[in-house]
Parts: structure tokens; C-alpha cells; sequence
């Protein structure tokens, strides 16, 4: 994403409705400048395309648009003051887009410039295909039959081969009954969480820093959607990304946001998962109230149940965006869990 369209989503208005065509909808803040009478039917229409903008009303035809290389025309700086631009907003604009006309100008991926520091892994941990090659050759009767029921619980799980994934062990005490997921940031691991694969607790034993987002090294730039999870076994099995938490810092919205993606967050069902819910309106983010039997939790459940497919078009369906639509929502969830 280029600093104009960067500074340009700012503009749209937190009503805005979003297609799954890659349409923001919202009143169309140009009519009632042009001699036409003001929309009411959300009839503005913005999408961003590639690293460009693409603005069309279809109540009074005033289309516009910027595209990386050309200049921040007069049309389009028209249009972001109707939304609301300040003129130093403009100057901004103006000026990136000025930037873009260099010769030497590169297409940058416009990424978060934050930085996560290395932490290492739990004591003797290794890949699991490491491990592999090891207990092969030599079965160890003291950690052999271990590495084996963590197998076995990761395919419970869903994972037929947990050779493929990205998934840790280690027999050190505290940790052997558990399997490591290493927290990755630009490829290094600067962090872990260790999930115990029996009952019992702590469920988790973590290492990580604040404000870190889960698995968004496996996002892609040309995703039309980023799904946002709160536990990373649910963030694995769609491969959307996790917060870790309930709780949405702004710094991950920062990370979240700079995939330039629509955004679906998928709160666990629960009283907890509401929450979520507030924190969503705050960024003006899609939610989604899937459609999952009352006995299914959270997403990694829901894809064992109803497999990968399914349940990704029905977040992708289920989604619900704006603060009036959400708080009612909310309060449906609310009675719902009461009820349960
Ligand atoms: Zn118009």
C-alpha cells in the first residue's frame, strides 16, 4: 500500500459498507456539490486497486481515482475534501503522490516499521522433523513414547501429517507433554507459545512480547481478506492471524491494517470473545457471527467439525461491520450465552 491510499482510508466514513467484490459503499459526499441532491443510498462507491484509488458515485457520475506515477489530480483532492480532508491532509497527499513520479521511485511495500527482538525457544527444543530423525534411529524409551503422544494428538487435531508444520518439541520437564508453536516475525522465532496436550493447566505456557500478531508472516499482499483469531491453533487452521489475547492493542491493529486487507475478526464464542466485539467497532473492523453448532467454540473446533472451507465462507458471509449493526449483534451474543 502506497502513503496516499494510506492517508485516503482514513477519509472513509465509519458507516462505510464493505463488499466482497472489494466495494466500500458510503453516502456519497459529492452530490450535493455538483447540483444534485445529497445520496442517502450509499451510493459512493471507493475501491483500491493495486496501490491506486478508484472512486465512482453513482448518483451523480462525479468519478475520480489516483493511481502510483501521477499526480494527486484536482478531482481527487475535490473529493477528500468533501470527506473531510484537511488541507494539510491534501499537502500529504499531494506530496506522496509526488514521490511516486520520480524516476527512481520504487514500488515499496509500505510495512509497519516495528521490530519484535529475538527470544529463544524452550530448552532443547527442535522441529519436529528433526526429532523425527532422531528417535528413529534410536528409539529413546524415556522420550520416545512422548514424542509419540504429541504426534498423536496433533493429528487428533486435525494436523495428518505435523511433520509439514511449523511445530516445536521439547522433552525438558514442564514441556514434554506439551507442543511448541514458535512465534515467527520476518522469518526469525522472537517468541513461543507451548500448549499442553492433555487436560489440565496452565493450558498455555507462553514467551512473547506485548502486542505481537500471530502468524502475519503468512499473510500475502494480495489477500482480499485477513482473518483475525484469538488463539494461534485457530489462527493456524484458516490461516488467518491471532492477537493472544481478547484484546486488540494498536499496535497489532497497526501490523493488521498494513495488509491493506479487509479485515474479519472471529471472536471465540464466548462472554470473553464479546469483547473483541467493542475493540472491533474501535477500528471500524468487520466481525463475524458464524453460523456453528452452540457446543463449538472457537474456529480450530469449528474446522475439525465442518472442515476449512466451510467455515471460512461463512465468516466471510456471516460478517458484520459499523458501530449500530455490531452493538446489536453484541446484545444477541450477549442473551445467547446467558441462555446457554
Ligand atoms: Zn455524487
Amino acid at each position: 500500500m502506497t502513503l496516499v491510499v494510506d492517508k485516503f482510508r482514513t477519509l472513509i466514513p465509519p458507516r462505510a459498507k464493505s463488499s466482497p467484490s472489494g466495494w466500500t459503499s458510503f453516502n456519497a459526499p459529492c452530490c450535493q456539490h455538483r447540483g444534485h441532491s445529497p445520496d442517502t443510498r450509499k451510493r459512493g462507491g471507493l475501491r483500491f486497486d493495486g496501490n491506486g484509488i478508484v472512486y465512482n458515485c453513482f448518483n451523480c457520475k462525479f468519478t475520480t481515482g489516483w493511481q502510483p506515477g501521477s499526480p494527486f489530480g484536482e478531482k481527487i483532492k475535490s473529493l477528500s475534501r468533501w470527506m473531510g480532508a484537511s488541507e494539510d491532509d491534501i499537502k500529504t497527499m499531494v506530496f506522496e503522490a509526488l514521490k511516486t513520479e520520480a524516476d527512481d521511485y520504487q514500488e515499496q511495500e509500505y510495512q509497519p516499521k516495528i521490530e519484535f527482538e529475538d527470544k529463544p525457544l524452550p530448552e532443547y527444543s527442535m522441529s519436529l522433523m528433526d526429532w523425527s530423525g532422531i528417535i528413529e534411529g534410536e528409539i529413546e524409551e524415556q522420550i520416545g513414547p512422548q514424542f509419540i503422544e504429541m504426534l498423536r494428538y496433533l493429528m487428533s487435531r486435525g494436523y495428518d501429517n505435523p511433520f509439514e508444520h511449523d511445530f516445536y518439541w521439547s522433552p525438558t520437564p514442564g514441556y514434554i507433554d506439551r507442543v511448541i508453536v514458535p512465534f515467527r516475525w520476518k522469518g526469525k522465532i522472537v517468541g513461543n507459545t507451548a500448549r499442553k496436550i492433555t487436560d489440565g493447566k496452565p493450558k498455555y505456557l507462553s514467551d512473547q512480547h506485548p502486542h505481537f500478531v500471530f502468524n502475519f508472516d503468512k499473510q500475502s499482499e494480495d489477500q482480499k481478506y485477513i482473518f483475525v483469531c484469538e488463539g494461534p491453533f485457530d489462527a493456524l487452521a484458516i490461516n488467518g492471524v491471532a492477537l493472544l489475547t481478547n484484546d486488540i492493542a494498536d499496535q497489532q491493529a497497526r501490523i493488521i491494517n498494513s495488509l491493506g486487507a479487509e479485515v474479519i475478526v472471529v471472536p471465540d464464542q464466548d462472554q470473553a470473545g464479546l469483547e473483541l466485539i467493542k475493540k472491533a467497532i474501535h477500528y471500524n473492523w468487520s466481525v463475524a457471527f458464524p453460523t456453528w453448532d452452540d457446543d463449538v467454540k472457537d474456529v480450530a473446533d469449528a474446522v475439525q467439525r465442518y472442515g476449512k472451507l466451510f467455515v471460512i465462507v461463512d465468516l466471510i458471509k456471516t460478517a458484520q461491520k459499523g458501530e449500530i449493526k455490531l452493538t446489536m449483534y453484541k446484545k444477541q451474543q450477549e442473551q445467547k450465552f446467558e441462555r446457554l
